[in-house]
């Protein structure tokens, strides 16, 4: 089959590897036909993680299952189905609660697995045109029949949308709050878009690419460029004076200011930016080192972090990968229902051969390079 491969820094190539096979009972096949690229992905594209060369890269997938293992009974062949990054097993102490991110099974030594991720398991990624889906009952999510029309809306429920409303989850979002969001990558703007469904009275968006923050717009936000390094005190005067309700770091340790790394600068602004008793979810990837890091507290995983304000201001945080199953169902039926059009996002729709160009331009937040579906079917 074909597939992408991590080759290095800024290195993929896409090339002929062995077919992902049925490996255990409870296993499913499926051939894919669109698979993103995520932000997640550019952590690992930059050589910022522990990521091993010569791996099959893609967490973000959907397609038609064209064998199941002796122990599936619910998935059958020809199901359309896109699954959650995570992989979960279904039975464990985590799993059971819903906390499908932190699988204890799934990966052992570490809660969490995902297809083609640094520490994450050794699963093979979906950039690829088949993909092994351990546990498959319980980690495909079928598709209403509006499947292949809709595709590049469900495609999103593999991580981003997902992702974007776990972030609302974590700060604590209900009808009538304002929010502030930093990040108008496809998280942040999947962010915006939970918090615009759930009846959020203000929606601010904080990024300095002007594309990308009229997605923002267009989604119902107010944009906010930072490009000045003031959007934390503009956020706490459209809020007057007391600082959004919630808010969401969408970014992650690689955050910028000016081209530079500056890896606390996001969770400082949201303390800032956020009321006090208001809560911040923090999705954006934090990692426990960074060798390659600037900072000398970075290169450790630690962050010079305002603690002292967020205390004062009692101010709550949570953070984490997405526990994706626990929101796909729900969020795939309000897609189904013409509620929700996710893929309004997308900018790119590319064949898998593409995907070393893609990944060039989409690290380098080229403009107007927002979201990457690729086909491996054609
Ligand atoms: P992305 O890199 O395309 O988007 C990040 C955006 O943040 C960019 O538009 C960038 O311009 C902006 N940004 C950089 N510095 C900033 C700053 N100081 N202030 C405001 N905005 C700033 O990626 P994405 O796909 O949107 O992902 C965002 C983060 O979420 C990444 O860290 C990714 O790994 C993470 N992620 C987490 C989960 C999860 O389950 N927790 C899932 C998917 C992605
Ligand atoms: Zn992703």
């Amino acid at each position: 089959m074909k597939a992408v491969v991590y080759e290095g820094p800024r290195k993929v190539t896409v090339k002929a590897m062995p077919d992902a096979k049925i490996e255990r009972p409870t296993d499913v096949l499926v051939k894919i036909t669109s698979t993103n690229i995520c932000g997640s992905d550019l952590h690992m594209y930059e050589g910022r993680t522990s990521m091993e060369t010569g791996r099959i890269l893609g967490h973000e997938n959907l397609g038609v299952v064209i064998e199941v293992g002796s122990a599936v009974v619910r998935v059958k062949v020809g199901d359309r189905v896109c699954m959650p990054f995570n992989i979960g097993c279904g039975f464990c102490k985590n799993c059971e609660r819903g906390l499908t991110g932190f699988c204890l099974t799934a990966n052992p030594g570490m809660a969490g697995a995902a297809y083609g991720f640094a520490n994450m398991g050794p699963y093979s990624g979906g950039q690829a045109e088949l993909l092994r889906v351990p546990f498959g009952d319980f980690n495909c999510l079928r598709l209403p029949p509006d499947a292949e029309e809709k595709e590049n809306d469900y495609v999103l429920l593999s991580d981003i949308f997902p992702t974007g409303w776990h972030a609302t989850v974590l700060a604590g979002v209900q009808p009538g709050d304002s929010i502030a969001i930093y990040g108008a990558g496809p998280v942040g703007l999947m962010a915006a878009l939970s918090a615009q469904i759930q009846g959020a009275s203000k929606i601010m968006v904080v990024d300095t690419h002007r594309d990308r923050l009229q997605l923002a717009e267009k989604l119902g936000a107010i944009p906010i460029d930072d490009s000045d390094g003031n959007s934390a005190q503009r956020i706490v005067e459209m809020t007057g004076g007391e600082g959004a309700d919630r808010g969401c770091e969408c970014v992650g340790y690689q955050c910028t200011c000016h081209g530079r790394e500056v890896p606390n600068l996001t969770m400082n602004n949201l303390v800032k930016a956020v009321r006090p008793t208001g809560g911040i979810g923090v999705v954006g990837v934090f990692v426990p080192e960074d060798p390659g890091a600037q900072d000398e507290l970075a290169k450790k995983g630690q962050l010079a972090f305002d603690f002292g304000q967020l205390w004062m201001k009692g101010q709550h945080i949570a953070t984490g990968q997405a526990n994706v199953k626990a929101y796909n169902r729900k969020l795939r039926d309000l897609i189904a229902a013409g509620k929700a059009r996710p893929s309004q996002i997308i900018s790119h729709t590319l064949p898998l051969g593409q995907a070393p160009d893609a990944y060039q331009q989409f690290d380098a937040r080229n403009e107007g390079w927002t979201k990457v579906v690729l086909k491996p079917a054609g």
